[in-house]
């Protein structure tokens, strides 16, 4: 047996099984089954008297007989238990006693295999969370061992499962013995994957120690060291995956010299109203070293709303044009690109070179004659949306891409406008983002893009002020809104819209908008109403009236996150912003303050909030810092739920570290693999040779992310 032989000769297992892991687990040979790690282990040693329970407890085990089963069917009754049909019932409640008291055991799944089992009189081990429900102790499908099993008096590991696993005989115990047999039968051939310096510089243990230590710890010393071992060698082994891909594509990505800087990059500079931070300084001096690099610029600018990223753009593009090359700008919303376009057509006004706008609503004539301009390059910067990579759309000599709000364009897309660059060349790429992603993360999640951060923001910028308030200070919040139209602003109100219950969603924005139209009637006060199911002519119709001061008030669902520029907005209403995400929030929050009048933004939340939804709503008050909410929302929901990394996600599954938790451990991971291929970017050393080995599994092997941007 090896690694590499499949899960269904593993003994106990055969076909059936096996196609359930595979299913289930996604286990599909006896080497994946061993790194099917716990999630959990328990001192398996100790039993909790019923009596001694403390409700909300971690997970305890308690010894007890059954001493009466009811099974219930959807409408509450119960049913009588001779001749039941299982497919009728939704909740079996089983009461338990050990000689101290009494507690009841749920079971909502799995009944048919459990009720059989569990006859009054009978004694079980029962292992799972203790919560009140009523009155009364319960806990809701345990998991439910012989009574004489399990008293080890060892950490026993816990291994997920599901109820289709149970159903084919899949519990925990069995578990356990596969991966027992797992264990004999694979790791006395299994490879080390680190070489020995490695290992030995970090004092990590060996593979085939780590391995079983995970699965049957002798004790919680020896249990931290496999961790740690496997965690270092996860992230290890995904940094240098990552680096290594990153070497090879700069070594082979050939991209468009671009030598000199240029009078218009200079006229423009001269002309600026005012300083640019030292953090813009320093993200265009990185952007010109990679464009006279020689090689393709992949480059992911960060900087929260508000930094300055357009003036790096404009930049940027001059430099292009300084070269003879034009630069195309994407936008993700029609709104932003018109944005866009009088923003740098001003900033363009010292410098001679002409940009134009191109959008789905520009019309015949227009566009024509944009075409030409753009084929024979009298046009410097073309500004626009998803129109621009239409496959009639040619340039004289296309050499920078900049892309804002990455992550609204698809792999495809972005590849169109790849195939666009002079001469056949890609053109340099540039995202910008104003996601805030620790930077750590950020490698990590765009693969080899290059990242550069704004983290300074331009002076003069007036805190905004945040509050969160409740259902109580509704009256509140809309005589206060009532007040700021009077002196001539506008607001915002938005409306969580979460996939998952988006009919409710749009519901609850309905109402909220015939409340908001109730309290601000017209001829007074004018209201606008942006989201998902307009049409996109309704959306602009709607977004264009806020923008230019038709509207007071605009009412929307998040599509304004990417939002448009308002300056004479200065109040942001979130309702139910308990729903929103730390990184959401500062996002909505960055529409507004961008005017010179103090600004607001006003949290309305639930009645009855989760102790972390109120943290997060707290921190929102305390700070303005996009990355300490971005550290903060990653701490608490994992990397997943960060806005905006949902579509790129992670380039290859974690199984045991996190990249949330582990972040000290990256880092060293990174450095470690960094110093490894500097020593040998091929990894063609002998030293090497296990590195390599373990690079071509399956696991290790990345989405192509030359692609993304
Ligand atoms: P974002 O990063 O959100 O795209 P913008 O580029 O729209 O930010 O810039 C926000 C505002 O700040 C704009 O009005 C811009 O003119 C102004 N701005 C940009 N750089 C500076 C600077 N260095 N000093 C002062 N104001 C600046
Ligand atoms: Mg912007």
């Amino acid at each position: 047996m090896t690694p590499e032989t499949a899960i269904q000769y593993l003994p106990g297992v055969g076909p059936r099984r096996a196609a359930l892991l595979s299913q289930e687990l996604g286990i599909d040979t006896v080497g994946d089954l061993l790194h099917l790690y716990p999630f959990r282990y328990i001192d398996r040693g100790s039993i909790t008297r019923i009596a001694d329970i403390v409700p909300g407890d971690a997970q305890i085990q308690v010894r007890a007989t059954v001493q009466k089963v009811r099974l219930y069917a959807r409408n509450n009754a119960e049913i009588p238990a001779e001749n039941v049909k299982y497919n009728t019932v939704s909740r079996m409640s089983v009461i338990v006693a050990d000689d101290s008291a009494e507690m009841e055991m749920v079971f909502f799944k799995g009944v048919k295999w459990m009720h059989p089992r569990l006859l009054p009189g009978h004694s079980f081990i029962f292992f799972g969370k203790p919560a009140v429900y009523g009155n009364r102790l319960n806990m809701v499908h345990p998991e439910v061992d012989a009574p004489d099993a399990a008293l080890s008096g060892r950490l026993t590991g816990i291994y997920s499962s599901t109820e289709k696993l149970k159903s084919a005989g899949l519990t925990g115990k069995t578990m356990v013995k596969l991966i027992s047999a797992a264990l004999e039968g694979v790791l006395p051939a299994l490879q080390e994957t680190l070489p020995d310096y490695i290992m030995k510089e970090k004092g990590l243990v060996p593979l085939r120690y780590a391995l079983r230590q995970i699965h049957f710890p002798d004790d919680q010393h020896s249990l931290s060291k496999a961790v740690y071992r496997l965690k270092f060698e996860e992230l290890f082994f995904l940094q240098l995956s990552l680096l290594k891909h990153k070497f090879i594509r700069s070594r082979n990505s050939v991209g468009l010299n671009m030598p000199s800087i240029g009078p218009a990059f200079h006229a423009c500079y001269n002309a600026l109203p005012y300083d640019l931070t030292n953090a813009q300084k320093r993200v265009i001096k990185e952007i010109r070293e990679d464009l006279r690099s020689g090689r393709q610029m992949n480059r992911l600018l960060q900087g929260d709303v508000g930094s300055g990223k357009t003036m790096v753009a404009v930049l940027s593009a001059l430099i292009a044009i300084g070269n003879g090359y034009q630069t195309c700008i994407m936008a993700p919303t029609e709104v932003l690109a018109q944005q866009h376009f009088a923003n740098i057509s001003r900033y363009l006004a010292p410098t001679g070179v002409k940009a134009a706008l191109l959008t789905g609503t520009t019309g015949t004539a227009a566009r024509r004659e944009i075409h030409a301009g753009l084929e024979d390059g009298s046009i410097g910067i073309i500004i626009g949306t998803h129109a621009l990579i239409e496959e009639n759309v040619r340039f004289r000599a296309l050499g920078l891409a900049v892309i804002d709000e990455q992550h609204r364009f698809g792999v495809e897309q972005r590849s169109k406008l790849w195939s666009k660059g002079a001469g056949g060349v890609a053109p340099h790429v540039l995202v910008m983002t104003a996601t805030p992603i620790p930077r750590t993360l950020a490698l990590t999640l765009y693969g080899d893009l290059d990242v550069s951060v704004i983290d300074e923001m331009p002076p003069g910028r007036k805190p905004v002020k945040t509050i969160c308030v409740g259902e109580n200070k509704r009256i509140a919040m809309h005589n206060f809104v009532r007040e700021q139209i009077a002196k001539g602003r506008q607001a915002f109100i938005v409306y969580p819209l979460i996939f998952e219950s988006e009919k409710l969603d749009y519901k609850n924005l309905e109402l909220g908008y015939e409340e908001i139209v109730k309290a601000f009637p017209l001829p007074d006060y004018k209201v606008a109403i942006v989201h998902g199911r307009q049409t996109p002519q309704e959306k602009d119709f709607n977004m264009d009236a806020f923008a230019h001061g038709r509207a007071d008030i605009l009412v929307s669902t998040t599509v304004i996150e990417v939002g448009v520029d308002v300056p004479n907005a200065s109040v942001m209403v979130i309702e139910s912003a308990e729903r929103f995400g730390l990184s959401q929030l500062h996002q909505l929050r960055g529409r507004v303050g961008r005017g010179a009048e103090e600004s607001f933004c006003i949290l309305m939340r639930g009645n009855r909030i989760s102790k972390d939804s109120k943290r997060r709503l707290d921190l929102m008050c305390q700070t303005e810092n996009g990355f300490d909410l971005a550290e903060e929302d990653m701490r608490l929901r994992g990397p997943g739920d960060l806005e905006g990394t949902q579509q790129s996600g992670l380039p290859v599954k974690l199984n045991i570290a996190s990249l949330t938790r582990d972040g000290i451990l990256l880092n060293d991971a990174r450095s470690y693999a960094q110093t490894v291929l500097d020593r040998d970017p091929m990894l063609e050393k002998p030293e090497n040779a296990p590195l390599e080995a373990e690079l071509h599994k399956d696991k290790y092997i990345i989405r192509d992310y030359s692609q993304i941007s």
